[in-house]
């Protein structure tokens, strides 16, 4: 049975459609933009049959002439390289999703999938699988090889009207937004979204994913910016309102990491206990990026133990 989305027409060009997510309630945004050459898809949902039968019925006979990618995250991905196997459209891609792509590829070659950030958590005495990753998921199509390159600061069409790339590391280390000045249009992925608070993602490479989220939020805090477009729930209606109230949110966990670790939580997971109560993938995440954080403003310190590091206030 193919399940009907309900699609929004946002501008003359531009679709928004909801696609599901077997593994969260949360459904992941596809923009469709059309143009004079067919249609880009600008992020793509899972790799399963009822997202391609979706696509099918959106499609049509009409021609996709790209499929452009925000990060490397396998719900904006997993139906990449069947949208080019299946209409020909051209893959764009971040170059340091690239960098993320090699990553996976080297660890399916070698039989393992790779999880960077539960890498970050296990050494600080924190052993987590992720649940959505089983370990016979055929990892195949969430590795995508690009057919042109992009970098931070290019300019590049989607439809018929060029954007500005725009590096917005946090959420990943490999993640964009895109953004028309004429149009005041912002597709925002991941980095900024409506109702619920991006997850912060360290990796071995990427240790304080706050600080550039941080940083990358202020500086997008001063777009002029009508139709702010993220990769899951509704549209933004007020764009610099969601910015602020992002970093009021994220100065307050901070203050409260600070807090538990003035108190005498030292271990990860002691000190995401003290301020989540429940300790999980997303919460040990938004701790890591916390501490982190808190080490790269020297408010506390690292300390390496017999066993993993602890964090103290500094002496
Ligand atoms: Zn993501």
């Amino acid at each position: 049975m193919v399940q009907i989305v309900e699609t929004e027409r946002i501008t003359a060009h531009i679709t928004r459609v909801p696609l599901p997510l077997p593994y969260d309630l949360l459904s992941m945004n596809s923009y469709v933009i059309e143009g004079q050459q067919g249609l880009t898809i600008l992020d793509t949902g899972e790799h399963n049959e009822e997202t391609k039968a979706i696509w099918q019925q959106i499609i049509g006979t009409r021609i996709v002439e790209k499929v452009v990618l925000t990060h490397g995250h396998g719900d904006h991905l997993g139906c990449a390289n069947w949208l080019r196997d299946t209409y020909g459209a051209t893959i764009y891609m971040f170059d340091k999703t690239v960098e993320r792509m090699e990553h996976l590829r080297y660890g399916y070659e070698h039989g393992y999938y790779d999880n960077l950030t539960t890498k970050v958590f296990a050494t600080y005495g924190v052993n987590m699988p992720l649940r959505e990753i089983s370990t016979d998921k055929d990892l195949r199509p969430y590795i995508v090889e690009p057919d042109v390159v992009f970098t931070t600061n290019d300019l590049i069409a989607l439809g018929d009207d060029m954007y500005r790339v725009l590096y917005t590391p946090g959420h990943a280390d490999d993640h964009v937004c895109f953004y028309n000045e004429a149009h005041e249009t912002l597709f925002l992925g991941d980095h900024v979204i409506e109702a619920i608070n991006p997850v912060l993602l360290a990796t071995p490479y990427f240790l304080n994913p706050l600080g550039a989220y941080l940083a990358s939020l202020e500086e997008l805090r001063t777009y002029r910016v009508q139709h702010a477009l993220p990769g899951h729930l509704q549209i933004v209606p007020d764009f610099a309102a969601r910015v602020e109230r992002l970093q009021a949110h994220h100065l307050k966990r901070v203050a409260q990491t600070y807090e538990a670790v003035a108190n005498g939580h030292a271990t990860l997971e002691d000190i995401t206990v003290a301020i989540y109560k429940k300790a999980r993938h997303s919460t040990y995440a938004q701790v890591v990026a916390m501490l982190h954080y808190l080490v790269a403003q020297h408010k506390i310190q690292r300390v390496e133990t017999s066993t993993f590091p602890i964090f103290t206030l500094l002496t």
